[in-house]
């Protein structure tokens, strides 16, 4: 039978590639491509005999592992939904997730098996099959269980609509959707990223992001697989540990907030970086500064890129091409996009609008949510992406704003990106977020919170704002501007504005 399923492309049924290593991990242990077939299989017996068949959701909330790769790996050759966590997350967090996917098996971490087992089904009827645990070093019921299992060697066979994760993503408001992706979903982006990178089997990815997030599992890790690839996989991003194994690698995926990690330890040198061929960054805005410093420190210009869990990838600067800072690129071949009011509507060329997608990549649904489903997406199809863009006249697009960080502030519109990159800019400061709250005058007032560079006290508010009047007009002026010593940011070192907001709603009332 015909199978579109994402598993046969990470791991072909001809085996040729077998021996070959496909990740090395912190201790130094390889694990070749054979290896993670077995584990997958033992791993996809176990939950086979445990009752999960195709369309089940197994819930996993787990460190980076190999053995977490191989679960994984396990879920999709059963053709059953594999539904990553956060592991950030809390157990009144989990209690939502699992209460709302119904996963047939959960595996959790073992330090949290007392919690998964006893409060987990008290929170109503979340984990109906089995409860496993798996620890970062393969400890744990799920290995303990599967290890001498032998390796289950079919490979379930579905249809490209067939749903092979569920990502959660939290709007601003409102419970976390369960962003429903299939196999199509994922063997149309693995494959044109392949491509369009240039990722073949001579790369080695030095892999340091999450693995619960569609940045570090759907574009990382499957494309090295796919590529018949290998990678160094880090447990977590360290400064010193990328430093150190940088020399090894040809390929670094990161976001933001990486980058200027790496930019402040001095030992980022262009040779430190000699055997690597690219740089990506995604999941944030990435400023030009930030690009600009990379590029003197490394001679790499980093390759910028744009996705949502909702798609993956839409976006990407070209390989072989100008990699424009402050741009993300052009849209993913095979992919439709349009430029529209909020009506829908097509913007004249060159305007700011919604950035809206029809194409192999765009995500189901959002999982027993059709209401909210149907609300992000127009008539013909188009999903509904909520950036606010502009496209140059050769297709490059350049993000402006989350359409919900936009402000409105006495009736001009402040686009918080604009503001942030020309504050990012500004002697002493290391990072910048522009937000809008509660202004008893303009309905909405400007404000920015700033992040300082360690070794700058000295750093005043009143003088950000001057520097920032020489480039932009008044009313984008912050009128308050917050120092802090860091950003409250997530997994993905994205700043969580929606708690800026929160936090200062009452800053223009005092
Ligand atoms: P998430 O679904 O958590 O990955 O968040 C997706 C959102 O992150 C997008 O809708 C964008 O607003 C933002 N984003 C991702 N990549 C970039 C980028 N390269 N530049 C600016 N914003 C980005």
């Amino acid at each position: 039978m015909m199978t579109e399923n994402l598993y046969s492309l990470l791991l072909p049924s001809d085996r040729s590639d077998d021996t070959r290593a496909a990740l090395q991990t912190e201790t130094g242990a390889t694990w070749s491509y054979g290896d993670l077939r077995r584990t997958a299989g033992r791993i996809a017996r176990l939950l086979h005999d445990s009752g999960v068949g195709p369309g089940d959701r197994v819930a996993v909330q787990v460190e980076k592992s190999p053995e977490a790769l191989c679960l994984y790996l396990a879920v999709l050759q059963l053709g059953a939904v594999y539904l990553p966590l956060n592991t950030a997350y809390t157990l009144t967090e989990r209690r939502y997730f699992l209460s709302d996917a119904e996963p047939a098996v959960f595996v959790g971490m073992p330090r949290a098996a007392g919690e998964v087992e006893a409060p987990v089904p008290s929170a109503g009827p979340p984990v109906t099959g089995r409860v496993l645990t798996l620890a970062p070093d393969g400890d744990g019921s799920l290995m303990a269980a599967c290890r001498n299992l032998a390796p289950w060697d079919a490979v379930a066979g579905v249809a490209a609509d067939d749903v092979a994760a569920i990502l959660y993503t939290s709007g601003t408001t409102g419970r976390p959707k369960g962003a429903m992706i299939t196999h199509g979903n994922l063997g149309y982006t693995v494959r044109t990223l392949t491509r369009l990178w240039g990722v073949t089997e001579g790369d080695v990815l030095l892999h340091g992001l999450p693995v619960f997030h569609a940045h570090g599992l759907f574009i990382a890790a499957n494309t090295v697989l796919f590529a018949r690839a290998s990678m160094l996989f880090l447990p977590k991003f360290s400064v010193d540990r990328v430093i150190a194994l940088l020399p090894r690698a040809t390929l670094f995926m990161g976001v933001p907030t990486l980058y200027t990690r790496l930019l402040a330890d001095p030992r980022l040198t262009p040779a430190l970086c000699r055997s690597m061929r690219l740089f990506t960054c995604g999941s944030a805005p990435l400023s030009a500064e930030t690009f600009a410093r990379f590029e003197e420190r490394t001679g790499h210009r980093i390759l910028e890129r744009y996705g949502m869990t909702e798609t993956a990838i839409i976006t990407t600067n070209a390989l072989d091409g100008d990699r424009v800072p402050g741009t993300v690129g052009y849209p993913l071949p095979g992919l439709e996009v349009r430029v529209a009011d909020e009506a829908g509507r097509p913007v004249a060329p060159g305007e700011v609008g919604g950035l809206e997608l029809r194409g192999p990549n765009i995500f189901k649904g959002y999982w027993r949510m059709p209401e909210k489903t149907a609300a992000e997406f127009r008539p013909d199809g188009f999903f509904i992406t909520g950036d606010l863009v502009s496209l140059a006249p050769d297709g490059r697009v350049s993000i402006v704003s989350r359409a919900k960080d936009l402000i409105i502030s006495g009736g001009y519109n402040v686009y918080p990106r604009e503001v942030e990159s020309v504050l990012g800019g500004i002697a002493g400061v290391r990072d910048a977020v522009v937000i809008g709250v509660p202004h008893p005058d303009f309905g909405e007032g400007v404000m920015a919170v700033v992040e300082r560079q360690p070794d700058c006290d000295a750093l005043d508010g009143a003088e950000i704002i001057a520097q920032a009047a020489r480039e932009l007009a008044g009313y984008k002026l912050p009128k308050i501007v917050v120092i802090q010593d860091s950003l409250p940011r997530n997994a993905m070192g994205k700043v969580q504005k929606n708690e800026l907001r929160e936090q200062h709603k009452d800053a223009f009332k005092r």
